[in-house]
């Protein structure tokens, strides 16, 4: 049974379910390493840890997954083990949640200019707890009929080059890599299969601290995480992974713990976070 997952989201961003829930769930799944890793947030980190007061045969590992913009899109940093109370990663992460919402702001402002009149407090309804983005906005304009389609909203609106987009506080993944390092963690590339050319990115993430990349995750064939496994092995990476469990009913979303996970990919963070 498998008994490793390393990426899992909370209510704390777009997750559906308490940091007490997960834990919960993954003591019923018969996980022994877990880790919580939020977009932009660290928020729900220490109350599933309190949880683990209950389930004992639980181990979470504080994690944290940041959204980085290059060129061709996004690409995801996760950190291990950086130290809680890091001032400087606090305050960066609540810096990137906030930008999120200004940004929303200023997109639903510059619509209204062009006649189509949606609520930010509905936009903030439609994100829950989680961090707001584009696709609430374009649900919203959806449920007020200025469209037919989420595709229509981006491509006739809030695309980067729309009328209506506005360009967000951006952090590259060499900052991200950096900012998780020197608040004492373990940066990892996460899900390295959405980029095209990702060995390039991690040519420039080794230097700037990188020590992991993601080779087990939802979907991915066992072709794809042989080709990944090689190339962690070539970069000196520790292969790590997991299910980026959100908790929601779609396809995408498989169950928590499904992802086959090596032992060795907990074990060798551990190992690592105490040197
Ligand atoms: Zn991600
Ligand atoms: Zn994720």
């Amino acid at each position: 049974m498998n008994k490793v997952d390393l990426h899992i989201h909370t209510n704390a961003s777009d997750g559906k379910f308490t940091p007490a829930e997960i834990v919960h769930k993954a003591a019923e799944a018969g996980l022994q390493y877990i880790s919580i890793c939020d977009h932009d947030s660290i928020e729900g980190v220490a109350s599933a840890q309190l949880a683990t007061h209950s389930y004992p045969g639980v181990t979470v590992i504080g994690g944290v997954e940041i959204n980085t913009d290059i060129p061709e899109g996004e690409l995801h940093i996760l950190g291990y083990f950086y130290d809680q109370n890091n001032p400087e990663l606090k305050q960066s992460l609540e810096r990137l949640r906030n930008s999120r919402i200004e940004r929303a702001q200023k997109i639903i402002h510059k619509l209204r200019k062009m006649g189509i009149k949606i609520d930010f407090v509905r936009v903030k309804e439609l994100a829950g707890e989680g961090s707001i983005g584009r696709p609430h906005i374009a649900q919203a304009m959806l449920e007020k009929g200025y469209i037919n389609s989420f595709r229509e909203a981006f491509m006739k609106y809030i695309n980067r080059g729309g009328p209506a987009y506005v360009e967000r506080d951006k952090i590259t993944p060499t900052e991200a890599v950096q900012l998780i390092a020197r608040a004492g963690g373990l940066p990892v590339l996460a899900h390295p299969l959405t980029l095209d050319h990702f060995e390039s990115a991690i040519t420039e993430l080794k230097p700037a601290g990188l020590v992991g990349m993601e080779v087990y995750y939802n979907n991915y064939s066992p072709q794809q995480v042989q080709r990944l496994q090689q190339v962690a092995e070539t970069f000196s990476l520790i292969a790590t992974g997991g299910s980026d469990y959100h908790g929601l009913d779609s396809m995408n979303d498989p169950p928590l713990g499904t992802v086959e996970v090596p032992l060795e990919a907990a074990e060798r963070l551990i190992a690592l976070s105490r040197r």
